[in-house]
C-alpha cells in the first residue's frame, strides 16, 4: 500500500523519465504507470487468494495446501513499457514472498529505477528487489544462474525463444510474452465515429510500439469506403516530442527501428500493397535528428511482409473482406494469437466472434482489451510462450508452489483420557 502511495506521489518523475528515454508522449507515459499501479493495487489483496485447502481425508487425518515462494525469480523486461512491464512482476513476485531480479531494457531503464528507489522507501528490505542492468550477457547469466528459479520475459520473439529454451535447460519455469499482429475487424454496420477513432488510436498511439497494438484493420463489406475519411483523420495526429503540447506520437525508439520501419513499408510497395498515406522522411521541426516515422496506412494483402510480419510502428495494414467469416479466416490463419477486436452494433455478430476467433485477448467495441489484473493476461498461439500466463490468478500460481501435507493426529491418543476397557472393534 506504501508503494502504491509513492508510485502515485511520483508519477511525474517516472512519466518524465519514460518521455526522456523512450519517446512516448507525457499522458501516454502516465498511462504506462498507471497500468502497472493497477497490478500493485491488486497484489495488496493478496492474502485472500494466497488461502491454502484443508480437508479431513480420513479419520483423524488432514490434508492441507500451502503456497510457498520459489525463491530468487527474475524479470527481463522490454523498451514500450518501461513502468508497466516490471510492475507487472514487481508486486505479484514480492507478494508472494521471492526475491527479484529485474533486468530493465538497456533503452530506456530509468523508470524501473526510481520504481526500485520507491520499492526502498517503501520499506523493502534490502536484497528483496535487485536491478541489473545490461544486454544478451545479463539476459545469458539470468538464464544459466541455478539458484534462479523462474523467469518472466517479455518482448520479442527471437529473445524469447532463446530465453524460453536456456532458462529452460536449467530446470527454470519460464513464462514469456511475445511478438504480435493484432487485427480488428469493422463491420459495415459498426458506429463509423467510435470504430474510426478507436482504430487510429490504438494503431499509432506509442507510435505503434504496443505489443497490443491494432496493426491491421480488416474492413469487412461497405466498410471499406472508410479508407479515405480514415487517412482524413490520421493526417491530423501530431508527430512530436513527447513533452510538447498536443503531441499524439513521439518518435520510434531507434535509428534502427526507424529503418526497419520503413523498409517493411518500402516492401509493401514492391509486392503490390498501396501506400494511402506515407510516414516515410517524416520531419519535425526542431528536431532534425529524430527518429520520426509519421503514421502510415498500407492497404494490402495476407501474402505481404508487411501483414505476416510484426512492424512495431506507426503503421496500419489494411485488408479487405467481402463476410465476418472470411475475416475470421484470416486472423484464426495468423500465427500470433495476442489480441483483436471487432466493431459492430450486432450483438449476434459480436458472439460469433469472441466465440469463433482465435486470439487470447478480444475486444467487442473496445479496441485494446487488456484485461484488468484480477485477470490474467491471456494471449496466446506465437505470442506466448510458457504455461502459466502473467499476474492475476495465473501470476499467483507462476510465483508459487504448493506443498501439501497429510497429518495423522488420533483423537484417541489425547493426553488425560480414559483407559478403555472394552475389546477393542476397529482401528
Ligand atoms: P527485445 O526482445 O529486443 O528485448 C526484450 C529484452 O530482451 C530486453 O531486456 C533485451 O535486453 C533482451 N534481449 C534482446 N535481445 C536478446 C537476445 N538476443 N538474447 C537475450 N536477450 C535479449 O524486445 P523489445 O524490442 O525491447 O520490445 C519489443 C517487443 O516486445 C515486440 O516484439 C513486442 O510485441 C514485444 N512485447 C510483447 C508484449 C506482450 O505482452 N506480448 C508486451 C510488450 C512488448
Amino acid at each position: 500500500m506504501e508503494l502504491q502511495h509513492l508510485l502515485r506521489k511520483h508519477e511525474d518523475a517516472i512519466a518524465s523519465s519514460i518521455v526522456l528515454e523512450q519517446g512516448k508522449t507525457y499522458a501516454d507515459a502516465k498511462g504506462d504507470l498507471l497500468r502497472g499501479l493497477q497490478v500493485v493495487e491488486t497484489a495488496t489483496g493478496i492474502p485472500s487468494a494466497l488461502l491454502g485447502n484443508t480437508i479431513e481425508v480420513s479419520k483423524d487425518m488432514d490434508t492441507s495446501t500451502r503456497r510457498l515462494p520459489l525463491g530468487v525469480c527474475a524479470s527481463i523486461a522490454p523498451f514500450n513499457f518501461p513502468a508497466m512491464i516490471p510492475l507487472w512482476t514487481i508486486p505479484m513476485a514480492i507478494a508472494t514472498g521471492n526475491t527479484l531480479i529485474v533486468k530493465p531494457s538497456e533503452r530506456d531503464p530509468g523508470a524501473a529505477m526510481i520504481i526500485a528507489e520507491l520499492c526502498q522507501r517503501a520499506g523493502l528490505p534490502a536484497g528483496v528487489l535487485n536491478i541489473v542492468h545490461g544486454t544478451v550477457p545479463t539476459v545469458n547469466a539470468i538464464c544459466d544462474h541455478p539458484k534462479i528459479k523462474a523467469i518472466s520475459f517479455v518482448g520479442g520473439d527471437r529473445a524469447g525463444h532463446h530465453i524460453y529454451e536456456r532458462g529452460r535447460k536449467t530446470g527454470k519455469r519460464v513464462q514469456a510474452n511475445l511478438g504480435a499482429k493484432n487485427h480488428a475487424v469493422v463491420m459495415p454496420d459498426a458506429n463509423k465515429n467510435h470504430a474510426l477513432n478507436s482504430l487510429i488510436g490504438a494503431a499509432f498511439g506509442a507510435a505503434g510500439q504496443r505489443c497490443m497494438a491494432i496493426s491491421v484493420a480488416v474492413l469487412v463489406g461497405n466498410s471499406q469506403q472508410w479508407i479515405p475519411e480514415l487517412v482524413e483523420r490520421v493526417k491530423k495526429l501530431k508527430v512530436n516530442q513527447g513533452f510538447e503540447g498536443g503531441a499524439d506520437l513521439g518518435p520510434v525508439i531507434s535509428t534502427a527501428s526507424k529503418a526497419r520501419i520503413e523498409g517493411l513499408i518500402a516492401s509493401a510497395e514492391e509486392q503490390g500493397g498501396k501506400i494511402v498515406l506515407d510516414g516515410r522522411g517524416h520531419q519535425v521541426p526542431g528536431y532534425p535528428n529524430g527518429n520520426w516515422v509519421g503514421p502510415t496506412i498500407i492497404e494490402a494483402t495476407a501474402d505481404m511482409r508487411c501483414y505476416k510480419e510484426e512492424i512495431f510502428g506507426p503503421v496500419l495494414v489494411v485488408i479487405p473482406a467481402d463476410t465476418l467469416d472470411d475475416a475470421l479466416a484470416i486472423i484464426n490463419a495468423n500465427k500470433y494469437g495476442n489480441g483483436t477486436a471487432i466493431f459492430t452494433q450486432s450483438g449476434a455478430t459480436a458472439r460469433k466472434f469472441e466465440v469463433e476467433v482465435e486470439v487470447g485477448q478480444v475486444g467487442i467495441n473496445v479496441p485494446i482489451p487488456v484485461p484488468l489484473p484480477m485477470f490474467s493476461w491471456s494471449g496466446n498461439k506465437a505470442s506466448f510462450l510458457g504455461d502459466i500466463p502473467f499476474y492475476g490468478r495465473s501470476g499467483i500460481d507462476f510465483y508459487t508452489q504448493n506443498k501439501t501435507t497429510t497429518a495423522l493426529w488420533k483423537a484417541e491418543d489425547a493426553i488425560g483420557n480414559e483407559a478403555s476397557v472394552d475389546m477393542p472393534t476397529h482401528h
